[in-house]
């Protein structure tokens, strides 16, 4: 094998390059003006994930942190707070949106990596009165990224989505990975349409789509998220050639996630059997997060993997985040494996 010609790149699920067959059907897309509603791909990419999830309607967007801070907006007002887990994209990685964008604040939970419980929820809502912020968000995420990809069940979800029922308040699903939780768990996603009040499904992340993320939502709710995207700046036109690689997606990519999810845990098998890994999350679905001994740095750990042409990124202290994806293949793996053992 040509070590210096391998290119394996594990930063993201983000990375993929449209296949053949994808650019093929976007090439041959049929669009139209989608602010006036015309983009016959755009309408059929939508109508395919509201049906899939039993919703009312869904919303094309170019980005699942426009999808999140739309449904954050939908569901908040002015002075609300949102509760959340501490790792959760929503807070962490979509640039201080929260504040910017809904003017609400955040109330940060603690939960099991990255999965909240009825029983954590509870006491951080704030009962009414002037001194404390309206409690009227939660938003999970599934998988949860800085969970190593942990997923939850539907018996996990059922007892938020009553709290939340109970007191009053919306339930937003950060679903970037949702196809990835689906494909471990065999739920019905028209389980998460009845229970949640906003999904947002990720395109681009392990299904490969180039762009794009989809907001599910009750007809009011996509009306105003309508509104929402185009003061974002959101509101686009042939979309349609972009959708019908979401629709590809939705057609030929989901049922090998599974694919993904077995090369994550041959790699963190591998990784626990190797000494300068002090320890390694459970790889639940496509993401391996695993720390390094005190003798190693990350970063020259990873600018190490980077000259045997391995990519991935240091994901905090110690740690290092390896994502498996559609464009990484067993040999690649298997490469990965034979590297990592030659390295210390
Ligand atoms: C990637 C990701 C998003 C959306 O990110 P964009 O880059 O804006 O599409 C949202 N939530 C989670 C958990 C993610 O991993």
């Amino acid at each position: 094998m040509n070590e210096t010609k391998m290119v394996v790149d594990l930063r993201s699920d983000t990375v993929t390059r449209p296949s053949p067959g994808m650019l093929e059907a976007m090439y041959s897309a049929k669009v139209g003006d989608d602010v006036f509603g015309e983009d016959e791909t755009v309408n059929a990419l939508q109508n395919k994930l509201k049906h899939l999830f039993g919703m009312d309607d869904a919303l094309f967007c170019p980005s699942g942190t426009m999808t999140n801070q739309i449904a954050i907006k939908c569901f908040t007002n002015p002075m609300d707070e949102v509760i959340c887990d501490e790792t959760a994209h929503v807070y962490r990685y979509e640039g201080g949106g929260i504040a910017f964008n809904s003017s609400a604040s955040v109330r940060l939970l603690n939960g099991d990596r990255g999965r909240l419980t009825a029983d954590l929820i509870e006491p951080q809502i704030n009962p009414e009165n002037i001194h404390y912020p309206k409690s009227t968000l939660v938003v999970l995420e599934n998988t949860v990224n800085r969970g190593g990809g942990s997923f939850y069940t539907l018996d996990q979800i059922e007892p938020i989505y009553h709290l939340c029922r109970l007191k009053n308040m919306s339930l937003h699903l950060d679903g970037a990975r949702i196809f990835n939780a689906l494909a471990e768990t065999n739920d019905n996603p028209k389980e998460y349409g009845r229970m949640f009040d906003g999904i947002s499904v990720c395109l681009s992340k392990g299904l490969g789509a180039p762009v794009g993320s989809v907001l599910l939502g009750s007809t009011e709710t996509i009306q105003k998220a309508k509104r929402i995207r185009k003061v974002l700046g959101g509101g686009w036109r042939q979309a349609g050639f972009l959708a019908a690689a979401g629709i590809y997606a939705l057609d030929h990519h989901v049922n090998r996630l599974k694919d993904d999810h077995r090369h994550a845990k041959v790699l963190a098998e591998a990784l626990l059997g190797l000494a300068f890994v002090k320890s390694c999350m459970p790889a639940d679905t496509n993401i391996v997060i695993f720390e390094l001994d005190e003798k190693h740095n990350p970063e020259e750990f990873v600018e190490k993997l980077a000259h045997h042409g391995i990519k991935c990124n240091s994901f905090g202290k110690q740690m290092i985040r390896f994502v498996t994806h559609l464009d990484i293949n067993s040999e690649m793996i298997d490469y990965t494996l034979e590297t990592l053992k030659k390295i210390h």
